[in-house]
């Protein structure tokens, strides 16, 4: 006696291959019924004897392609039709309140990738080639359901073979949506000065032109990447001028881990990193052979048809970075808007912009430093219900968070948002948002800062404001990725560079004891003056030379006064005795202090820099730490660094000990409190070696500690602490 069922599955199983293994199940199990997208996931109905029903399910579950993730099955029994034949039905059309999961993008799987170098198929050398496992999502989908004619590949027709491939129940390509293959998909195109070309086939052009040391843009899954041999440093210096880029480090991409072995180190742990669908880049340490900025270098592995052809000839190492200019999102438009004369572009148009993640490999489990391509646009689980709501983040490494019920969807990075260009990719990639989840929201989560774009944005938009501090956001978004719930509450030390106190002064150096509602503030560095603005925020000696005079310490002779032209010297000293500054409490502005009054770091071109300076020279044999505590004196610390930099202490040593007073004073604070649990967040604790100090002290000291990994822990993970502190109550 036959039976039938209604299933309803969700999670991520549209563009992942979903319908096309429900089918071969059902054929296997010679079941009848029949399987569609909506806008809700996946819906099927199967009929068959009980234990081969029963055996389905089981089966959904445990085969389920590895790039599907199930969330919930819910099985309901109904009438038995007498079916004996399974089908893929047509998607229905979406509906108001979607919660189907869309994929991120995924990179190149090993059958495509073989078809793609194999002289004997018929997809050889074709970039774009893709299969239910592999290829774009997240950047080409228009719409839910997940159907060609809502992608932008909807323009391109399939040709007869890439026809009978999506029809055909045996093939990898069985309603894959993006197929394509030369005849009847996406085409490269090489575009000189401004002109599109069409000598030669346009990877030829590119292999020449990188083995000649040129700059290349090349239009990717998310962008434009500016690309260069990695090996030639004037193609590295050319690519530095184009992408105004003096001194952040660049990534780079390697066709093979062996090729990376070469120039890197990577671990065990790292190269699995290196190796996983999701391709992110990852922090390697490198053998001082490449200069591309630190030792540490930022290496990924081809993840696009694209890129394995580029990377299959000419140099093997290629500097690969989005190419825009700092802080700006990644360029993927039209060729035209690339600073470069020579761009290996093609005509899939991209729908949203996505940048590449980065990742690091903390106690051998990766940190997302990132988190964008590979990641985005899957949601996070929130630990209680929210209605929906928006949160816009903050401003620098912007992303925003639209939540419903537990679902947070976190945007991809999208730069600094403070500029024009960055405001309108928000806007687009919200909407983008709003349409793939249905989500529109009741109200809007901001930062206190009043001068923060994304804030001013908010308040145009007519709906309920609800404002977030900073830090207590930031604490609420590590609280939230470890699942805590709204009865418990945790110490936190949010440690970053800049962000808005209720008293209308910079916090950044706070103990935090807080739940999701509200927040106390236990401790904080005592304050220190920033004199001379924004100015003084780019060059560290300014920075120094107020906190010495701050704290009575006398300047004479220390690479911050040798630094400072006495005319500036001058005025400085007029503003700070005319109490003409901000104060702050920030810990990133004390490492730029240090970094000064070590001499290693006196300009910076980019947020952050003299602190990876200060960490990259941590003499890591150095054993001893400056004396510091709870009170957070910032005097007394920095009279023990001046001591040691009068005394001709190795910057190294200084740094070290410089870390670990740091953490000291953390696990001081914990003890202090009789915290047994405490949680570290904000930007700061993106330093390994800072974690890994703080995590030592205090687990010696028997306290428990939560910090970031799936999340970023600077501003880049900010909005989901902003949603899980607004949607508190609103339900
Ligand atoms: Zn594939
Ligand atoms: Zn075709
Ligand atoms: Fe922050």
């Amino acid at each position: 006696m036959n039976q039938r069922r209604r299933l309803r599955i969700q999670g991520v199983v549209q563009g992942v291959g979903f319908r096309p293994f429900v089918f071969g199940l059902a054929h296997r199990l010679q079941l009848g019924g029949l399987v569609g997208n909506d806008a809700e996931g996946v819906f099927l109905e199967i009929e068959g004897p009980d234990p081969s029903l029963q055996e389905f399910e089981r089966l959904l579950r445990l085969q389920s392609p590895p790039v599907a993730r199930i969330d919930a099955v819910e099985s309901q029994p109904m009438e038995a039709l007498g079916e004996s034949d399974f089908v893929i039905v047509a998607s229905s059309p979406a509906r108001v309140g979607s919660m189907a999961l869309v994929s991120p993008d995924q990179c190149l799987c090993p059958e495509c990738r073989s078809e793609l170098l194999d002289p004997g198929d018929r997809r050889y050398f074709y970039p774009f080639l893709n299969c239910t496992q592999c290829g774009p999502r997240f950047t080409i989908i228009l719409a839910t359901p997940y159907d060609r004619p809502m992608t932008t590949m909807a323009s391109f027709v399939m040709c007869p073979l890439c026809q009978a491939e999506y029809r055909d129940s045996g093939n990898r390509r069985f309603h894959a949506q993006p197929n394509a293959c030369a005849q009847c998909g996406p085409a490269l195109q090489w575009w000189q000065d401004g002109i599109p070309q069409d000598s030669q086939p346009p990877w030829e052009q590119a292999w020449r032109h990188l083995g000649q040391g040129g700059v290349l843009a090349v239009k990717g899954i998310g962008g434009f990447h500016l690309a260069c041999d990695a090996r030639n440093p004037q193609a590295v210096a050319r690519l530095r001028q184009l992408k105004q880029r003096p001194h952040k480090p660049l990534a780079i991409m390697a066709r093979d881990l062996q090729a990376l072995r070469t120039v890197a180190s990577p671990s065990p742990v790292e190269e699995g990193l290196l190796l996983d669908r999701s391709r992110p880049i990852v922090l390697v340490q490198g053998k001082g052979i490449l200069d591309l900025g630190t030792s540490q270098i930022g290496a990924m592995l081809p993840y696009t048809g694209l890129h394995e052809l580029l990377l299959s000839q000419g140099p093997d190492l290629l500097v690969m970075t989005s190419a825009n200019p700092p802080g700006a999102p990644i360029e993927y438009g039209h060729p035209g808007a690339v600073r470069a004369p020579a761009v290996l572009n093609h005509n899939r148009p991209i729908h949203v912009p996505c940048d590449d993640s980065v990742a690091m490999v903390f106690r051998d489990s990766p940190v997302l430093l990132r988190r964008s391509r590979g990641f985005a646009p899957l949601p996070l689980a929130l630990p209680y219900s929210v209605p929906p709501l928006l949160a816009v983040g903050g401003e620098l490494k912007n992303t925003f968070c639209l939540a419903q019920g537990k679902q947070a969807y976190l945007s991809q990075h999208l730069g600094d948002l403070q500029n024009l260009e960055t405001l309108i990719v928000f806007e687009h990639s919200l909407a983008h948002f709003r349409t793939l989840f249905g989500i529109d929201p009741r109200a809007i989560a901001i930062d206190l800062h009043p001068g923060y774009l994304g804030r001013g944005w908010a308040q145009s938009q007519s709906l309920p404001l609800i404002e977030v501090q900073h830090h207590h956001a930031h604490l609420a978004a590590l609280m939230a990725e470890h699942g805590l719930d709204t009865h418990q509450r945790l110490l936190g030390f949010c440690f970053d560079g800049t962000g808005y106190g209720p008293d209308a002064t910079i916090w950044g150096g706070e103990v935090l004891w807080a739940d999701y509602s509200s927040y106390q503030r236990l401790g904080h560095l005592s304050p220190m003056p920033i004199v001379g603005g924004d100015q003084a925020v780019r060059s560290p000696y300014r920075l120094a030379l107020a906190y010495l005079w701050a704290c009575q310490l006398d300047p004479c002779g220390l690479a911050c006064e040798r630094a400072c032209p006495t005319p500036e010297a001058r005025v400085l000293y007029r503003q700070w005795q005319l109490g003409r500054f901000v104060t702050t409490s920030s810990v990133g502005r004390l490492f730029d202090v240090v970094a000064s009054l070590c001499g290693i770091c006196q300009q910076v071109t980019f947020e952050g820099q003299a602190a990876m300076l200060l960490e990259a020279c941590a003499d890591s044999q150095e054993r001893t730490a400056y004396e510091w505590d709870q009170r957070w004196q910032v005097s007394e610390l920095l009279s023990q660094v001046v001591a040691d930099v009068r005394n001709g202490v190795a910057a190294g040593r200084i740094s070290a000990r410089f870390h670990r007073a740091l953490a000291r004073a953390v696990a001081r604070q914990a003890s202090a409190l009789g915290a047994d649990r405490v949680g570290l967040s904000g930007g700061v604790f993106q330093n390994r070696v800072l974690l890994e100090a703080c995590l030592q002290e205090l687990e010696r000291a028997g306290v428990q500690v939560l910090w970031h990994t799936q999340l970023p822990s600077n501003d880049g993970g900010l909005a989901l602490g902003q949603i899980a502190v607004a949607g508190l109550g609103r339900e």
